[in-house]
C-alpha cells in the first residue's frame, strides 16, 4: 500500500559510505526554549550538522549564541509559512509560538505556522527524503474527559475558541503529517509534549512556571488562576529533548506522549516555588482565561515501552536549576 512507498532517494553523494554516518538535521523554531536545548544536543555530536530555521517570534539568536560560527552550525532567519529549500536528513519542525499569550496574538498567524508552515516542512520532507518530526502537544486533548490522557484518547477541542488557533492548530498538523506519510511515504514521527520548563524560557511569557519563579525573585505575589485546583504535569526541558531524539531515532511513527507523569495543582506548584525561593512571597487568586483544561498528566506507558524514555528530573529537582537562570537574567543574585 501507500504507506510503505519507500520515500524518494536522497542525493546518491550522501548514500555513498563517506558520508553514511554524517547527519545534516533541520531544527525549526530552533532558537525558541526547547529548540535550542534541542541544538545544544544535538550539536554534541561531532557528526551532526545543524541548520536552525527561525522568525525569531518568540525565540533569539541569544539562545543559540555559543553556536553562532561554528562550521557545524547555520542559522537562518526564515518563517515556515514560506517554502524553504535545504538539503537534510532530518528536520525536528518546533515552530510555533507555545505559550497562550503568544499564540493568541496573532491567532491567523498561529493557525497558519501549524498548517501552512507543516505543509512546507512535509513538502521539505519529501523533495528530500528526509524523516520529520513534530513537536504536537497535550493541547490536542482538549479539556480532557480521559485522566491520565494516553495516545488512544480522541480529545476534547473547542473548535472556535481562543486557544483553537494553537490546539485545532496541531491537530491538523498532525493530521497532514499522517496523510503525507500514507500517501507519499514520508517518515514522521509525532510527538505529543506536555508542559516544558527550564531555562531559556520566556522571562514573562505568560507560562505558569515562568511566571511563578519570575514573581518569586521580583518579590510579587504569585498569580494562581482560579480556582488553582487544576492539574499539570511539568517536564524538565533535558528530559525533553532526551525524548525527542529517542524517538526521531527510533522506528516509531507515534504519536507518543512525552512528558513527566507527576502531576501538581497550580496551588501546590504556587506552595513549591514558594518554598523553594522566597518562604515570605504571597500567593494570589486571579481570573482566569477561556477553555483552561481542568487536568493534564500524560500516561507516558508508550514511550516506557516503545522507545525506553522515561523523565529523570523531578520538579523539585528541575525548579532551582531554572531559578538559576532566572537569578542570572533578572540580576537578582542568591543570598
Ligand atoms: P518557543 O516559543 O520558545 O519556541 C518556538 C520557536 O518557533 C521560537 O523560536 C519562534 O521564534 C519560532 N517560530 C514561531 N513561529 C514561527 C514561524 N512562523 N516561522 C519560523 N519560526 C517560528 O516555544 P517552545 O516552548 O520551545 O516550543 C517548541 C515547540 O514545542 C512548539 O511547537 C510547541 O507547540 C511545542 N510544545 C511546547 C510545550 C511547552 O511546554 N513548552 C508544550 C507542548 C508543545
Ligand atoms: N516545499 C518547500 N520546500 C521544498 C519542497 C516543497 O517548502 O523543498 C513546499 C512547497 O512550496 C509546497 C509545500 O511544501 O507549498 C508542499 O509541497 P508538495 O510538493 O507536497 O506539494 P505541492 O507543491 O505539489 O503543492
Ligand atoms: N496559570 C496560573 N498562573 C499564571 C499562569 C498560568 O495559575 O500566572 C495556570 C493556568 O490557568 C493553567 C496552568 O497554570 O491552568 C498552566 O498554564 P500555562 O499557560 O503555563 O500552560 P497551558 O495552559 O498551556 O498548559
Amino acid at each position: 500500500g501507500a504507506a510503505s512507498k519507500a520515500p524518494p532517494n536522497p542525493s546518491p553523494l550522501r548514500n555513498s559510505k563517506f558520508f553514511q554516518s554524517n547527519m545534516r538535521i533541520l531544527v525549526t523554531g530552533g532558537a525558541g526554549f526547547i529548540g535550542s536545548h534541542l541544538v545544544d544536543k544535538l550539536m554534541e555530536n561531532e557528526k551532526n550538522e545543524v541548520i536552525v530555521a527561525d522568525n525569531y517570534f518568540t525565540g533569539s539568536k541569544d539562545n543559540l549564541k555559543k553556536w553562532i560560527g561554528h562550521p557545524r552550525f547555520e542559522l537562518i532567519r526564515h518563517d515556515v509559512t514560506e517554502p524553504l529549500l535545504v538539503e537534510v536528513d532530518r528536520i525536528y519542525h518546533l515552530a510555533c509560538p507555545a505559550s497562550p499569550i503568544f499564540y493568541k496574538y496573532n491567532p491567523v498567524k498561529t493557525i497558519k505556522t501549524n498548517v501552512i508552515g507543516t505543509l512546507n516542512m512535509l513538502g521539505l520532507a519529501k523533495r528530500v527524503g528526509a524523516r520529520i518530526l513534530l513537536t504536537s502537544t497535550s493541547e490536542v486533548y482538549g479539556d480532557p474527559l480521559v485522566h491520565p490522557q494516553n495516545e488512544e484518547y480522541w480529545g476534547n477541542v473547542n473548535p472556535i475558541g481562543v486557544r483553537s488557533c494553537y490546539d485545532e492548530g496541531k491537530r491538523v498538523a498532525e493530521t497532514l503529517m499522517f496523510d503525507y506519510h500514507r500517501q507519499h511515504g514520508i517518515e514522521i514521527r509525532i510527538a505529543r509534549i506536555f508542559n516544558t520548563y527550564g531555562p531559556r524560557m520566556n522571562i514573562d511569557d505568560g507560562r505558569v512556571v515562568s511566571n511563578f519563579i519570575a514573581q518569586a525573585l521580583r518579590g510579587e505575589s504569585l498569580t494562581v488562576q482560579a480556582p488553582g485546583t487544576q492539574t499539570r504535569s511539568f517536564c524538565y526541558v533535558s528530559d525533553m529533548v532526551d525524548g525527542l531524539i529517542r524517538l526521531m531515532e527510533g522506528a516509531n511513527t507515534g504519536p507518543i506522549n512525552i512528558g513527566n507523569p507527576g502531576e501538581f495543582t497550580m496551588m501546590e506548584l504556587a506552595e513549591t516555588v514558594k518554598e523553594l525561593i522566597d518562604p515570605e512571597v504571597k500567593l494570589k487568586v486571579v481570573e482566569n482565561t477561556p477553555d483552561d483544561p481542568r487536568q493534564r498528566k500524560p500516561d507516558i506507558t508508550k514511550a516506557k515501552e516503545l522507545l525506553g524514555w522515561e523523565p529523570k528530573v523531578s520538579l523539585r529537582e528541575g525548579l532551582p536549576l531554572m531559578e538559576d537562570d532566572f537569578r542570572q537574567r533578572l540580576g537578582v543574585p542568591k543570598k
